[in-house]
This record gives C-alpha cells, structure tokens and sequence, in this order.
C-alpha cells in the first residue's frame, strides 16, 4: 500500500480530498482507432466513441471548463481481437496514444484513469482467458498486469481494474513496483455486480459475451452487504487506492455501507442503464439538469468521493451543482 498515491499531484488531490461534487466528477470516453471519428452511441445521447486526435480536442475543451479527471476505454477493431486481448497492451494502440497525448498537453493537470479489463480485446466477448468454457482466474490475472503495466508505461494515473478475477490489485500492485510505478494508482472495481444497467455500455464498447455472461465473476444481484464488504476490504488489503462501487443508484445502500468501512476513498459508478433512463425519462434539458443535480447528489450523501458518470460534462456546463 502506497498511501502516497493519492496525494501526488494536484488534480488528485483536488479530486478525492475535495466536498465539492463538481471536483469529485470523472468523465468516461471511448477510444477507437482512426482519424477524425466520432459517433454518437444509440441509447447514450452525447457521448461519443472517438478516435485520438478528435477525443484530444474534446478532452482540451472539458479541461478548459475545469472538468479534469477523465476514464478511457479502449474500443478495440474487430479483427484485432484474439482469445487472450493481446493487441490490448501495444504500446501504439489507441488507448495508450491518447493516455500519452493527454499527459504531453495536459501534465498533471489531468487525472487520467485506464479501463482494464479483457472483454474489449478478447474475440469471445469475456473477461478473462477461457478454459473450455469457464474464465481461468489466475492466467487471467496475468494478462490484465501485462495491460495494465502497457497503461502505467504511457502515464496513466489510475488502472482501473473492472474485471472482478480474485486477487488481481495484489497481482497488479506487485508488477507496477518491480518496474518502478511507484507512482501509478489502481482503482478497483471492488463491488460490481452483474447488472442488467450496463446494456447501452456494451454497444458502446462492443463487449458482448459470445455465449454465457458474467455471473461467475461479477456479483449476483441478490446478495448482501457480507459478500460487498468482503470484496473492498480484500480489495483495500492488497492495496487498491481507490474502491468502487458498480451500479449506483440500485446499489446507494451498498455504497453506504462500503464507505463506512473501508478507510480508501470509494468510487461510485452511475452506469450507462442510468444515464440513459435520465434522458429518456427528461429529454429536456432544464428539467433533465436538476434531475442530475439529485442523482448526483444523492451518491455524495452515500459516501463517494468520486462520481464516475455520463453526465459529468452536462453537469459542468450547466452549473447544475453551483
Ligand atoms: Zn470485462
């Protein structure tokens, strides 16, 4: 455990330490390859996959706005796809430009968190290496250092660990000190249940299982706050700096109870299922602003120092929170 990590620059300090909702906010993205793409995601009015040169740009107006910390996920082609995700730890691959771009023009003004995770570079859809037809967690493990320590190399802040094999934050904290990352965070997924919220997610990214799902590592919708606390107390032992929490509204108890108990800073994730019933729900944008206002509201008071949403950057350009 590093305690330290957290407190290295400005822009995380401002963004965990903060009580202002608007500063705890981080902005999800996603990357493709190309020049010049960006298209709109059905169900997810206003965010966009976009390739590194168009992303660059609209990262540089968030930044000018004051809207600092931002999560990128790699939306890896088709064809570059393989059983264990092997073009998702190239150094040139879109994801790692743009982390590299992005700390070149922004410097430690940005808070730059990676998405780590097999599903968007395996061929079958899953989060982890197959055996058959079940997810070997150990080589799985192996793999996700093997990205992560591609993400650490190109600057990131934060691998943000969303694929929920056991014992990976040990695994990944071990690998990043041996190479010198001393300096590089891991936010875990620590609570992530398998929910039915993250459909508009998963065209966005692509990352459909082929067959089956993701009950087997992901956590069963029904269970308690026993099995939640297990999760982020491991999670927090083997030396995450940051714990998540994955949906949020459904789960704003689990929040609760998480963040009375773990003494990391906790993470909430307002998944694109949420997002998308606000705007379907409030097409209009005045209305639509004071319902963000409360959703967002509402995870501050559970306890989460930091806002993982959709709605970020209409929440920053509208004021809602001021
Ligand atoms: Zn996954």
């Amino acid at each position: 455990m590093r305690l330290r990590i957290n407190r290295f620059t400005p822009s995380r300090r401002d963004l965990i330490y903060s009580r202002d909702i608007e500063a705890s906010l981080v902005q999800p993205h996603f990357v493709v390859s190309g020049k010049l793409r960006s298209e709109e995601i059905d169900d997810m009015p206003g965010i966009y996959r976009q390739s590194v040169d168009v992303l660059l740009d609209t990262i540089g107006r968030d930044m000018d706005m004051g809207l600092t910390s931002h999560m990128l996920f790699y939306v890896m082609d088709e064809e570059l796809k393989d059983p264990i995700a092997t073009m998702a730890s190239e150094p040139d691959s879109p994801l790692n430009v743009a982390i590299r771009e992005l700390r070149k023009r922004h410097g430690n003004e940005i808070v730059i968190f990676s998405d780590v995770c097999l599903c968007t570079g395996t061929d079958h859809g899953h989060c982890g290496v197959l055996e058959g037809e079940k997810i070997a967690n150990d080589k799985s493990v192996g793999e996700l250092v093997r990205i992560a320590l591609s993400n650490a190399e190109a600057g990131v802040d934060y691998i943000s660990l969303s694929d929920m094999m056991d014992n990976r934050v040990a695994e990944v904290r071990g690998a990043l000190e041996e190479r010198g990352y001393h300096e590089t965070g891991i936010l875990s997924y620590s609570v992530k249940y398998a929910s039915s919220f993250y459909g508009p997610f998963r065209d966005a990214a692509s990352s459909s299982p082929k067959f089956g799902d993701r009950k087997s590592h992901q956590m069963d919708v029904r269970s308690g706050y026993d099995e939640a606390l297990l999760e982020a107390l491991q999670d927090e032992r083997e030396g995450a700096d940051i714990i998540m929490i994955k949906p949020g509204l459904p789960y704003l108890d689990v929040l609760k109870v998480v963040s009375d108990e773990v003494l990391r800073p906790v993470a909430v994730y307002n998944v694109s299922g949420e997002y998308s019933m606000v705007h379907k729900s409030c097409p209009d944008s005045k209305s639509r602003g004071l319902m963000i206002a409360e959703v967002l509201s509402s995870f501050a008071r559970s306890g989460a120092s930091i806002i993982v949403t959709y709605h970020a950057r209409e929440a920053f350009s509208g004021k809602l929170l001021r």
